[in-house]
């Protein structure tokens, strides 16, 4: 009989998550705990649904029991010890013969959503209780997986010689010169939110080697999107001794374990496309196309878009781009003009840039690049984006202490969360979401 380490609570102790109990299970007494998710009353037997975080039990009561359980509301939290045996309903391989239920905390009778789902509430609704919210599996499925990816994403940059790293998030200059912070009162100075760690994890190579860090970006830009919010996760890494195309082929690994652990966990409701079989099978065998910026220019413009070299690339022109190469691609080798500071030119071309974008459809997923290390370069692109050497120094003179060259990028990990559990709004895949209207709960 298979046994979880006990939850005790007082005289009796969880002995089975729901998903456990077997048909290997039948005759023998167990204890399971959660929540009452529907009570159905046929007048000599009653039968309740329990759920918990791995499933649902179905729960058969009668006699003295069954009165009890007729005044305890749904979703309040039980304890129930039973006897498992055979079972006529389809959609389970064995119920429970309740011998004792103990009432642990009774929900109110009005709830403010139905967290089974039957009755849909909006998206709003639901985040203003989200905690109950999570009780819905569809729901409970995206965190589940989201727990999931992060421990395949440790293990992968552990094997691949990754130091994980963490850097601070208050911090007291403005890290890429960028106007989007955030800032407070730092005991009588200016402190900010970090809208990246990219100088922090550039810094680190310089001992480290490789380094990566999973951490919140703060970001004060006031976007009413899909994609955007201002508080959000990255994975970001950086090495020394690679280029950005070996980076490319890290991430492109990396997104590639992931797409199949995403399929394994089974932890995905939706109809997602990726997860489809042929898709999948293109996915996880074959390269991302990498197309050059100039490439894209030129396809858009054949496309109809007006649109010139030298560009950023607009959301329309993103749009376009996603309907020809839907699923991932990267863009690679961007004009040096639109790139941060810190990214290099290409030799041969020193206008461009040894940069990437991984692109799933319209939606940007990575940024990343070869950074340049040579400190008067990198002074003279500080000057040349009108920013000050005095607001870097602490940087600055890091690079005069044997800067290794490298490469590294950030990955926005609620927006692969999008992709990978098939939803279409960034909220859905962040427990609590900071956008410009919403800061709680
Ligand atoms: P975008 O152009 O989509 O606003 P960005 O180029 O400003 O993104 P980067 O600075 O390159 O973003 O950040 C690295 C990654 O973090 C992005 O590729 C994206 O996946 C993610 N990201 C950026 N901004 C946000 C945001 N506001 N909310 C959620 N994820 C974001
Ligand atoms: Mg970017």
């Amino acid at each position: 009989m298979a046994t979880t380490t006990p939850a005790k609570l007082g005289r009796i102790s969880r002995t089975h998550y729901a998903s456990q109990l077997t048909r290997e299970d039948i005759g023998f007494e167990v204890v399971v705990a959660g929540w009452i998710e529907d009570f159905r009353d046929i007048g000599k037997l009653g039968f309740i649904m329990l759920r918990d975080v791995t499933g649902l039990v179905q729960t058969v009561l009668k006699g003295e029991i069954l009165l009890k359980a007729r005044n305890i509301p749904r979703q309040s939290n039980v304890m129930i010890a039973g006897k498992v045996q055979e079972t006529k309903a389809k959609n389970f391989a064995v119920e429970l013969s309740v011998n004792e239920i103990t009432i642990l905390s009774e929900a109110s009778l009005t709830l403010p959503i139905d967290p089974t789902g039957r009755v849909e509430s909006n998206l709003d609704t639901r985040l203003d209780s989200r905690a109950l919210d999570l009780r819905n599996p569809k729901v409970l499925d995206i965190f589940v997986l989201r727990s999931g990816i992060l421990r395949i994403i440790r293990d992968f940059f552990s094997e691949n010689n990754f130091i994980e790293v963490n850097t601070p998030k208050i911090i007291g200059s403005a890290s890429e010169g960028g106007s989007n912070l955030f800032s407070f009162d730092y005991f009588r100075r200016k402190g900010y939110l970090a809208q990246s760690p990219q100088l922090y994890k550039e810094q680190l190579v310089l001992s480290l080697d490789r380094v990566f860090e999973i951490a919140p970006y703060f970001r004060a830009e006031n976007s009413h999107t899909l994609r955007h919010l201002n508080e959000f996760y990255s994975v970001d890494m950086e090495a020394a001794y690679l280029d950005y195309t070996a980076v490319m082929d890290l991430v492109e690994d990396l997104v590639k374990r992931l797409i199949v652990f995403t399929k394994e966990s089974k932890r995905v409701n939706v109809k997602n496309p990726i997860l489809e079989p042929k898709t999948f099978e293109d996915l996880t065998q074959k390269q991302f196309p990498r197309i050059r910026y100039e490439d894209c220019i030129n396809e858009l413009q054949n496309l109809g878009e007006e649109v010139e070299f030298g560009q950023d690339l607009s959301d329309a022109s993103l749009k376009k781009l996603g309907e020809k190469f839907s699923n991932f691609f990267f863009i690679v080798d961007w004009p040096l003009d639109l790139k941060p500071f810190y990214i290099h030119e290409k030799e041969d071309d020193p206008k461009m840039s040894k940069s990437f974008d991984l692109q799933f459809g319209y939606l940007e997923l990575v940024s990343g690049g070869t950074r340049q290390h040579d400190v008067t370069k990198l002074k003279s692109r500080l000057e040349l984006q009108g920013l000050s050497h005095e607001s870097f120094k602490d940087h600055l003179r890091v690079f005069e202490w044997g800067m290794p060259p490298h490469s590294g990028c950030g990955l926005g990990l609620d927006r692969l969360m999008m992709v990978l559990s098939g939803v279409n709004n960034i909220r859905e895949t962040v427990l609590y979401p900071r956008d410009t209207t919403r800061i709680s709960p």
